[in-house]
């Protein structure tokens, strides 16, 4: 066993995963099991001695549990999506355990992906049926939903194109990754740190909220970016924070009402910094990159500084623009990759060589590149194929594409998450599945390059006041919209469409012709608004409008 948390097991027992789990017994279910189990979930909080020896029995066991979760995610599990694919490869139990005796963890999932054993995101996200040779299955997210799981906290899933992925977590699911937080904080030199959150509800906050509740100390404010008494937020989101304090009422941990601190005006989250740092102590906000760059320019006008804050970002692109913009005010960035789906996937290095280098958490995770087999097979050659390890994780991943690509090395970089045994280092990453467009799909860097260093560079402005969006015209024609906050006074729209349109051309030949294509299409045009944020309040480089699927 990995931790020494699971004795309450079969107080509930194991529940099947729910075929819908927004009918309102479910959630009822979900809500009550929430509240029965929070109190003696926050009272048993984790030291700096458990955590890390926590982390070192994870990796020392790593073989066991990827067999174990072979177990739990195929061979034991008959409605399993992934027993046909081993089927069809003739692999049985007894070769996995063999293959990873021989070769290891890693080789033995490259061998599954020249097999046919992978998902790509389209297959998991159910917008494409999962084809290998004669079987042809239509599966979801649900598909993969965790059968052990005693599903508690309800968050969604991010990303501007889908309406949402309903996302469940099992408390003990989310105390695994409070170890390696607790441990990553304590290396970052904050363990005491005042921990706080600034997303919107419906995101991953409640997860966060109960993660950063197992150590350092209590949650005393955290913050919405949207009202939370607003209109339009389905019941559970409020359901689910309202059971989170009543539970922890019944705890000596109590937990605050989120204060609402709007991105045009984050004077709430501000204030409390100001008050945090009055006290001599820390401030550690975790939000997404572009929000603490809308932080810091809203701090900026008021003459008012980031010094000593500690953020962690997630969720978008962490460049160096954004970076900088957020360091030129004082700010320190943790980065860290991850996504609603899974949890944190990586953490920031502490010496990086990228604004997004990243230690894989690899005591809860695998991952392979789909590398040249993964081309083959119609995946891009640097896709992230991620397996879980964690027996309670929400879903089953075996070889599972997210959507992202980026580099993946086993360099040394020298510092301390290496020596707790994190040495494989992520970077690089970028989302694949937002930038396709009218059938054309473009490297993501190359747009957000542009959008980041060109158009700032010649028209003024910071990252956050550019973004592409996609918008659908009635009759389905994908319209291009680039934003250009209105902040930024008067532009010549055309000179702006030209520099970007150039700016994408100046790369490679492929991204000539896809300008020549664009700007022959009449495809792009300039609007002079403030950019998007999605649901989850991330201003992303490349938004998505309306409710069609990918177009690939
Ligand atoms: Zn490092």
């Amino acid at each position: 066993m990995h931790t020494s948390y699971s004795s309450n097991r079969t107080v509930t027992g194991n529940l099947k995963a729910p075929a819908d789990a927004w009918v309102t017994l479910q959630n009822l279910r979900v809500g009550l099991r929430f509240l029965y189990h929070l109190p003696r979930y926050l009272q048993a909080r984790i030291d700096s001695e458990s955590a890390t020896a926590i982390l070192a029995d994870r990796l020392r066991t790593r073989d066991a549990a990827f067999l174990r979760q072979l177990e739990l995610a195929v061979f034991s599990w008959p409605e399993s999506p992934y027993l046909p694919l081993f089927a069809r490869a003739r692999l049985g139990y007894q070769d996995a355990v063999e293959l990873v005796r021989k070769d290891g963890v890693e080789q033995t999932l490259r061998l599954f992906l020249k097999e046919g054993i992978y998902l790509s995101v389209d297959e998991f996200k159910g917008r494409r049926e999962l084809i290998r040779g004669n079987h042809c299955a239509q599966v979801s997210p649900k598909s993969f939903q965790n059968p052990e799981s005693r599903y508690m906290v309800a968050a969604s899933s991010g990303g501007s194109r889908s309406s949402g992925t309903p996302v469940l977590f099992d408390l003990e699911f989310i105390r695994s990754c409070a170890v390696n937080s607790r441990i990553v904080h304590e290396l970052r030199g904050g363990s005491r740190w005042e921990k706080t959150t600034w997303e919107v509800p419906g995101g991953g906050a409640r997860f966060r909220l109960l993660k950063y509740s197992l150590y350092g100390p209590p949650i005393r404010a955290w913050f919405s970016q949207v009202d939370p008494a607003a209109g339009g937020l389905h019941p559970v989101y409020r359901w689910s924070t309202r059971a989170m304090r009543w539970g922890s009422y019944l705890s000596r941990q109590q937990l605050p009402k989120p204060l609402f601190s709007p991105i045009s005006e984050p004077r709430p989250l501000f204030d409390w910094i100001d008050q945090v740092r009055l006290q001599g102590r820390t401030p550690l906000v975790f939000t997404f990159p572009s929000s603490a760059v809308a932080l810091a320019q809203w701090g900026a006008a008021c003459g008012r500084d980031l010094e000593g804050v500690q953020f962690t970002v997630s969720g978008e692109p962490i460049t160096a623009a954004r970076l900088e913009t957020i360091r030129s005010l004082g700010g320190t960035i943790g980065a860290r990759y991850g996504s609603v789906e899974t949890g944190p996937l990586a953490y920031g290095c502490l010496n990086p060589t990228a604004p997004d280098h990243c230690h894989f958490q690899s005591d809860l995770w695998a991952v392979i590149q789909a590398g040249e087999e993964g081309a083959a097979l119609g995946l891009r050659e640097r896709s992230l194929l991620i397996t879980g390890l964690d027996p309670r994780a929400p879903f089953l991943f075996l070889n599972t594409s997210m959507g992202d690509e980026a580099h993946l090395t086993n360099g040394s970089c020298g510092c301390p998450l290496e020596n707790m045994g994190w040495n494989l280092h992520v970077s690089g990453i970028r989302s694949i599945e937002k930038l396709t467009s009218a059938g054309m799909t473009f490297a993501g860097t190359d747009v957000i390059a542009v959008l980041e260093q060109n158009l700032p560079g010649k028209y003024g402005g910071i990252p956050n006041d550019y973004q592409l969006v996609e918008e659908e015209a009635p009759d389905g024609r994908p319209l291009l919209k680039l934003l250009v906050h209105p902040r930024l006074g008067p532009l010549d729209a055309e000179a702006v469409r030209e520099d970007f349109l150039a700016g994408l051309g100046s790369r490679t030949i492929v991204d000539r012709l896809m300008e020549t294509a664009w700007r022959e299409a009449g495809l792009l045009t300039v609007e002079r608004r403030p950019p998007l944020q999605t649901k989850q309040g991330k201003v992303l480089h490349f938004h998505v409008l309306g409710s069609k699927v990918a177009p690939h």
